[in-house]
């Protein structure tokens, strides 16, 4: 059977596919200027992917793994075991506010089911701590906005976690872009997509997931359609096929895209819960192009260009990610794309491909 975890680590290996709430500013205060340099994170929800996080965060020189927040008892105490965390710095989901009173936690890193983003980043920034968030950051570009006002009001930092904005082979193709090397980029094509199994999964509930593929992998498609470009859709049409209503009951099965960019190109995407080895991302420029397959996996990703192999050293993507914000936040150094406002961008544009749907295909046009 194949399941998410398959299809990102398939696609790895190539084969397809402040301490105080009423005074957040301590919170910043805190997290630069230290001496120690080392980040000091609580995930919070326990499941597949913060397993994979904690994993890669072992490699983390500037970051490490010091609380949970859990509603099972059991996996907090295999986790304090396995990462050394004292029992102080462990919380289920009715004591989290009180994370506010443990100066030894700087960020929470919230990797819970999507359609409880908005309520966690909210709880972590009323006490006064940064926060990192999974894709997709809430269920619409409303909660989104919600969740960034709270951040900047609280005084703390907010991320999403855009692991690839952290991965070398990522990193040297959007370079190349905007150095000119492709030329003038003419179209872009990506895909990302897995057949999902367990038929109950939170996943398949629109009340747990806000959305079905274009929520959990679409966004991949989405965001590496505007790095590929350096520009902002103004326009999107949108269409799903729906095979197996069943299953795909409360949640979009497969959905085709089509970003319009103010360039005057057309990004074609698309993304599935339906079927397996699809994976990519093309672009072709005036004077080049580039084709990368596995594109959004955990690694390694590997890439073709007109001028020969995609050139980048392979890395584990968790560890880099949060050594990057590490960074970020420690030095006081610009943010990549990777800010809560990053995620209200691709948020509005899945809010635009969910109207087309409902309106059978119109062109909706993207409000600044
Ligand atoms: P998962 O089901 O494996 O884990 C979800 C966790 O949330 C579980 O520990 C579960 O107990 C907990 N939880 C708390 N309240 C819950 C509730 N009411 N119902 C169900 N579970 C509840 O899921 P996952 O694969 O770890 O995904 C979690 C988030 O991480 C999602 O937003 C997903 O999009 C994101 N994710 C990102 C990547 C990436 O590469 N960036 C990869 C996988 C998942």
């Amino acid at each position: 059977m194949h399941s998410r975890r398959d299809f990102l680590q398939k696609v790895s290996l190539g084969l397809g596919a402040a301490a105080l709430s009423a005074f957040p500013a301590i919170a910043n205060e805190l997290t630069s200027n230290r001496q120690d340099k080392q980040l000091r994170v609580a995930i919070m929800g326990l499941g597949g992917y913060a397993n994979i996080v904690a994993k890669g965060m072992q490699e983390c020189k500037m970051a490490k793994i010091v609380g949970v927040i859990s509603g099972t008892p059991s996996k907090i105490e295999t986790w304090k075991k396995q990462y050394d965390i004292p029992d102080k710095n462990t919380y289920n989901y009715e004591t989290v506010s009180q994370i506010k009173n443990n100066p030894d936690i700087d960020l929470v890193y919230v990797i819970t089911p999507n359609s409880l983003h908005h309520k966690h980043v909210l709880q972590i920034a009323a006490a006064g701590k940064h926060v990192i968030c999974e894709k997709p950051v809430a269920d619409n570009a409303k909660q989104a906005r919600e969740m960034i006002a709270a951040c900047e009001k609280a005084n703390v930092k907010f991320y999403i976690g855009y692991r690839l904005h952290f991965e070398p082979h990522t990193l040297e193709l959007i370079r190349m872009r905007e150095a000119g090397e492709f030329g003038k980029i003419m179209h872009v094509n990506n895909y990302a997509g897995f057949k999902i199994g367990d038929p109950t999964q939170w996943r398949l509930k629109k009340s747990l997931a806000g959305g079905g593929a274009m929520m959990d992998v679409g966004v991949y498609s989405l965001n590496g359609a505007r790095y590929c470009t350096g520009e902002e859709p103004i326009w999107v049409t949108a269409q799903e096929s729906k095979t197996d209503p069943v299953k795909f009951k409360e949640v979009d099965e497969t959905i085709t895209f089509q970003l319009g960019f103010p360039s005057g190109i057309i990004a074609n995407c698309g993304c599935t819960y339906n079927f397996n080895h699809v994976e990519g991302l093309k672009l072709m420029g005036e004077k080049g192009w580039a084709e990368v397959n596995p594109a959004f996996g955990y690694g390694p990703i590997r890439g073709t260009t007109h001028k020969g192999k995609l050139e980048a050293p392979d890395v584990n993507h968790q560890a880099n990610q949060m050594d990057g914000i590490a960074d970020c936040i420690l030095n006081n150094k610009p943010d990549p794309n990777v800010t809560g406002h990053e995620g209200l961008k691709d948020m509005v544009v899945i809010d635009a491909v969910y109207e087309s749907i409902r309106k059978n295909g119109a062109k909706i046009f993207i409000n600044k």
